[in-house]
């Protein structure tokens, strides 16, 4: 529920500055600054890091796969950036080559295009191909792994060499997909190559929305880059010329978008390890920490060994067998866990409370001095008396009422064990004492 609504906000935001940079970018645009203006070494870096960009994002998505095989759009989605980095690789080449009379700024200008629009269509294609096997994951008839794999090889591997031969590597078969305008002094797109990929990606979008509802944060994330690849293109037809300001902005609307999917990724892990430990550390039946969880947050804290008095308790419901051979174990369990609801309601967020065995409960109040912890504890024995009561709010089958051991002391060289000890002797003269009784002892 909480990744749910931090991957919905994240997207939201990332949509808002996607949307805002856009209309930005109409006002900041340098009329008579055409593609070639830009630096090269400029260029270089920025295809670098895109480049590494997509080689993370790349060997995330590998990676997610090799920790579970059944997710084969995870792994189609990593050929998807995979792809990517052919494209830049050969971006980077053209760049170096120095200018000729057969390599001219414009016949660059036209290959850099070249890469960029297959650079796009073999990652919708992918996109496309990852989205078809999510979507039948779960169908009884569905395309086996290879039908995927093979589909893939296409924008892979097809798509690079096909725009390889396009460009001005083989004149022959050379496209023209930028054009010099002399009378705007500009570098122009063939507008029917960006009204191509404008419809490619806003088919991939409405796909990604109907087919997966946005309920996996890693789509949502994909979500973003398509609105990015959307955006960069409008920014083409908007402004007709592939001027510098237009180049700038479509590049980092690119990096953040691919960042936003490398956050998803890596908000995934961090969520994962964080439910792990969490299970690690939680009692199921009462859902508070256990007695693990208890015991290495107490040693850590004498270990601090910082003189702040601090008082540990034992709880332990009063005749609870009972309750289980006349009731059942079903309502035993309902009273272990109304007991520990009791007890969490009275004690403050930052104490630290367990359950430490069948029917008893671990306490740890830290910077407190006797008086005020001998109250909570009879605070915690009242309440318990208290709100058990027969055919109150908790509806128990009998009242329940509960023994506390409580022992004080400032960090020493004593061990938690030993100290629950202590608090377990006093506990043991409350149960003597005649029951529903609070002990303390130093
Ligand atoms: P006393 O007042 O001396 O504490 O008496 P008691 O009956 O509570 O005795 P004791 O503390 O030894 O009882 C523990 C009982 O708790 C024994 C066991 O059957 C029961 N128990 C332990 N874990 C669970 C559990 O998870 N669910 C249920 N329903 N019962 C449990
Ligand atoms: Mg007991
Ligand atoms: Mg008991």
């Amino acid at each position: 529920m909480h990744s749910l609504f931090l991957s919905k906000n994240c997207l939201i935001s990332l949509s808002v500055s996607l949307i805002s940079l856009m209309a930005a970018s109409t006002l900041i645009i340098y009329d008579d600054i055409n593609i070639t203006a830009i630096p090269q070494s400029t260029y270089q870096i920025v295809i670098v890091a895109l480049f590494f960009i997509d080689a993370i994002a790349a060997i995330f998505m590998f990676t997610q796969y090799i920790c579970n095989k059944n997710n084969h759009h995870i792994l189609i989605l990593g050929f998807a950036f995979l792809s990517g980095l052919i494209y830049f690789a050969e971006t980077m080449v053209i760049i170096q080559k120095p200018l000729t009379v057969c390599t001219t700024v414009e016949s660059k200008s036209n290959d850099i295009a070249i890469f960029y629009l297959f650079r796009q269509l073999s990652f919708i294609s992918l996109l496309l191909t990852a989205l078809f096997s999510y979507a039948q994951r779960n169908k009884k008839e569905k395309y086996s792994k290879s039908f995927f794999l093979l589909l893939s090889l296409v924008p892979l591997f097809i798509f690079p060499a096909l725009s390889h031969n396009l460009s001005s590597y083989n004149p022959e078969m050379a496209i023209n997909i930028t054009y010099y305008h002399s009378g705007l002094k500009s570098q122009m797109w063939v507008m029917g190559y960006v009204y191509l990929l404008l419809g490619l990606w806003s088919l991939s979008l409405c796909l990604i929305i109907y087919k997966t509802n946005l309920h996996d944060d890693m789509w949502r994330s994909i979500t973003v880059l398509c609105l990015s690849g959307f955006c960069c293109n409008l920014l083409l037809v908007a402004l007709l010329r592939y001027d510098l300001s237009i180049w700038y902005i479509c590049r980092m609307l690119e990096a953040i978008s691919k960042m936003c999917v490398i956050t998803t990724l890596m908000y995934g892990i961090f969520h994962t390890l964080n439910n792990i430990s969490e299970k690690a550390f939680r009692d199921p039946l009462t859902a508070i920490h256990n007695r693990r969880f208890f015991f290495s947050e107490f040693d850590r804290f004498l270990a601090e060994w910082n003189f702040t008095p601090y008082c540990a308790m034992i709880v332990d419901i009063d005749r609870f067998k009972r309750i289980n051979d006349k009731y059942g174990h079903a309502d035993g369990d309902r009273t272990i866990v109304t007991v520990a609801r009791i007890i969490a309601d009275t004690l403050r967020s930052e104490d630290l409370f367990a359950r430490i065995g069948g029917e008893e409960f671990g306490i740890l109040l830290h910077n407190i001095n006797k008086e005020t912890a001998k109250n909570i504890a009879e605070r915690i024995r009242a309440n318990v008396e208290e709100k058990t009561r027969t055919g109150g709010f908790y509806d128990l089958p009998e009242q329940m009422t509960i023994c506390i051991g409580v022992y004080f002391s400032t960090p020493t060289k004593q061990s938690s064990s030993e100290v629950m000890h202590l608090a377990d002797t006093a506990l043991y003269k409350a149960k003597k004492a005649g029951r529903n009784k609070v002990i303390a002892c130093e």
